[in-house]
């Protein structure tokens, strides 16, 4: 499988929609590449002028970028800690900075028997680390919502703010890990556009708050 002959010369970027979205290009207008905001239509692919842009849900990033449909991408780290993506991610861009945490009602007390998140295997390797014989629940949408109906007793899911909890009547317990948003690249790119790429990569590390 290739790439459509319309990218040819031009770097594709998979980019997540949603909150991040508007970041991640004025991460990467920063870094040099001038990308033009997205027209008024809901094309997922479309030309942006130093790139072709290609949206999805932040989950699919890593594998777009894997499998060389784009040359790189941005994502959170806590997606690439839960899919042990071993895509090259040279720059941390600092933003959409988040924990990934234990939640539980304010105050409850007592064994966790049931926990729900978007992040089984990095919630079933912190159950382990702690001794915790705790049930896996994997949803999908709003996991906060399985603590306040009492799906879960507990619930593994990023934190930014803080403001869902406490609207919520719940509480962080315990950080699993931190995570920010990360520019990975796919190997076989960062070699064959290493002329556009690497000078990128420098870009994006010089930003505010990237390394
Ligand atoms: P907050 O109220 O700012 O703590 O944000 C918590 C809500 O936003 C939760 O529903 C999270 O799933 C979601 N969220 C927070 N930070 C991020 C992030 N960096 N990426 C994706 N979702 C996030």
């Amino acid at each position: 499988m290739s790439a459509p002959a319309a990218d040819a010369g031009k770097l594709v970027l998979a980019l997540p929609k949603g909150r991040v979205m508007q970041a991640s290009l004025q991460a990467l207008r920063g870094g040099g590449l001038h990308l033009t905001a997205h027209g008024p239509g809901r094309a997922l692919r479309h030309d942006a002028g130093d790139a072709i842009v290609i949206e999805m849900r932040n989950g699919d990033v890593p594998t777009y970028v894997e499998l060389g449909v784009a040359d790189a991408g941005i994502v959170g780290k806590d997606v690439l800690m839960e899919q042990n993506s071993q895509l090259a991610e040279p720059v941390d861009l600092g933003f959409a900075a988040c924990r990934l945490s234990l939640i539980r009602p304010i105050g409850a007390a007592g064994t966790i028997e049931r926990v729900a998140t978007k992040y089984p295997r990095l919630t079933a390797a912190y159950l382990g680390r702690v001794g915790s014989g705790a049930e896996v629940v994997t949803l999908t949408g709003n996991v906060e919502l399985a603590c306040i109906t009492g799906l879960s007793d507990a619930v593994v899911d990023v934190v930014q703010t803080g403001d869902t909890l406490r609207d919520n009547g719940l509480e962080e317990v315990d950080v699993i890990a931190h995570s920010s948003a990360r520019f990975v690249v796919n190997r076989a790119s960062l070699k064959l556009r290493s002329p556009v790429l690497r000078p990128l990569i420098e870009a994006l590390r010089r930003l505010p708050g990237a390394r």
